[in-house]
């Protein structure tokens, strides 16, 4: 006897569809699953064994051998243990064989047969659909998630003994019924502030409304309690929505890493996402044990990345973000391979302007000596900064302003029509913002009267090519923001007032 049905496993967020099979042999009982890492053997058959015996329905006294193919796909965790279930009662009679084989199981088994909520449900279940199976069987905590994939029927399941009765094994009972929660997990919470609350800071304001028309990088330094991180919440509220694919792939990422909440529906906002210096490489990076699991720049990705006093950061932290700000992903090697990540995020780094973080104004309080002040900046790598085309320096408001500070909304839309702009200008190109073009583009299409400062510059060794690069980029933001037709010798010197960190080394 033999009975049938799909599992998905993930790779990264690309769902993979496995076929699952069990053979019911003649000869002496026992269990073997074929296609499953060792370490994940053992475990998946107590579970599998466990459960069934907790819904009621009987083992079968012979040989039960269970074959996951492709063999070779990496699979982890425990996801696969619904579909494995329902092989055996299918193979068995228990169940009917032809509704176990038309629909994909999710799901990981409890002992007691209750089904456990699994993650990167919204990808999975994308994946099944795509290769055209439209009836897809979820742990209950998931079915919200799994309805997000547009065109497929969602089967939510609490407890195995119920899907086995569904599938006319009426004599299935369930030993507890109470459904499994998702575990609760803070979320990546998309907190009600708006840029309105930032008295003062005009230069940074104005520094945080380039970085978002351009799509560039930013640094900021200044003291602590300058507002720098409020600064930095504030930037995805002027960002425009994310489009349909990349709302799909964010929301995907959120699926896996556990930060959903379904009931949101898509990621429309782009997401924000604060690391502590003190982290581990794992929880920013990405990795784990067994397959890596997306970490805090992948669940940035369309969105913000933000690191607070950056140079606290471990070096090794920092030199990973140079493959995700070049390529836009993450590669992460295991033993069982590699597995990518989608992490194309717009980076913000804060920094105090020395260890002390006194050192501003006059620089009086500041105790740090010039090397300690030369040092702590020099963490932050050469080839970090060069992708880094604003750096700003941001001083503590004094006294508060009369005048209201203008609302998020107001800068956002002219954000947009900046964008929009350069979108027009770039067609055509594979770049849509001005922090992506290359130094070449940026050379042929820079008036020469208007760079001219740059090119003076360079000739006194005042900054490199790779500089001029940045203020020419910059400059084009600059010149949309204006609806100029191209930046002019203003918008180029200006640019390069906007990489200036006055008071830092
Ligand atoms: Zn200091």
């Amino acid at each position: 006897m033999i009975g049938r049905t799909s599992a998905v496993v993930l790779a990264g967020l690309t769902g993979h569809l496995v076929d699952v099979e069990a053979h019911i042999g003649s000869s002496l009982p026992g269990f073997t699953i074929v296609g499953l890492p060792d370490t994940s053997l053992s475990e998946a058959r107590d579970r599998v064994r466990a459960a069934i015996a907790s819904s009621g329905l009987d083992w079968p006294q012979r040989r039960v051998t269970v074959n996951l193919s492709p063999a070779s796909l990496p699979k982890s965790g425990a996801s696969t243990d619904l579909a494995i279930a329902i092989a055996v009662l299918a193979a068995s009679s228990s169940v009917d064989a032809h509704q176990a084989g038309r629909a994909a199981h999710l799901g990981e088994l409890g002992l007691d047969g209750r089904v456990r909520p699994v993650a990167g449900v919204l990808p999975a279940v994308s994946a099944a659909v795509a290769r055209g199976i439209d009836r897809v069987a979820v742990p209950a905590a998931n079915a919200e998630e799994a309805r997000l994939v547009p065109g497929v029927q969602v089967v939510p399941v609490a407890t195995l003994a119920e899907l086995a009765r569904a599938y006319g094994a009426m004599h299935a009972v369930a030993t507890s019924t109470t459904p499994v929660a998702l575990p609760v997990r803070p979320l990546a919470l998309v907190e009600d502030v708006d840029l309105s609350e930032v008295q003062g800071q005009e230069e940074a304001r104005w520094a945080l409304e380039v970085a978002a028309a351009g799509g560039h990088h930013l640094l900021m330094s200044g003291p602590p309690g300058a507002g720098k991180t409020m600064l930095a919440r504030r930037l995805t509220t002027i960002l425009p929505d994310l489009a349909d694919e990349d709302a799909v792939t964010a929301t995907g990422i959120h699926s896996l890493a556990g930060t959903l909440d379904p009931s949101e529906g898509l990621l429309r906002t782009p997401p924000f996402e604060a690391p502590h210096h003190s982290a581990s490489a794992a929880a920013i990076v990405g990795g784990g044990s067994g397959l890596a699991r997306p970490g805090a720049i992948s669940r940035a990705h369309a969105g913000v990345l933000f690191l607070d006093e950056a140079p606290e950061f471990p070096a090794r932290v920092l030199q990973t973000l140079r493959q995700p700000l070049e390529h836009g992903e993450i590669v992460l090697h295991r033993a069982q391979g590699a597995t990518r990540y989608p992490a194309r995020f717009q980076l913000v780094l804060a920094a105090n302007p020395c260890p002390c973080g006194q050192y501003f104004g006059t620089g009086e309080r500041c105790d740090c000596s010039s090397i300690a002040r030369r040092r702590y900046f020099g963490r932050l790598s050469g080839p970090l900064l060069d992708r880094v085309d604003l750096q700003v320096t941001v001083n503590p408001v004094r006294g508060a302003s009369a005048e209201p500070a203008e609302a998020s909304a107001t800068v956002a839309a002219r954000v947009a029509s900046a964008r929009a702009r350069a979108a027009a200008r770039l067609a055509g190109t594979p770049w849509r913002l001005n922090s992506q073009v290359s130094g070449a583009w940026l050379r042929r299409h820079t008036h020469r009267d208007a760079a001219q400062l740059v090119w003076q510059a360079i000739e006194q060794g005042v900054i490199t090519a790779r500089g001029a690069d940045r203020a020419m980029r910059v400059a084009w933001t600059l010149a949309d923001l204006e609806s100029a037709a191209a930046p002019t010798a203003d918008h180029v010197a200006q640019a390069m007032t906007l990489r200036s960190r006055g008071g830092a080394p």
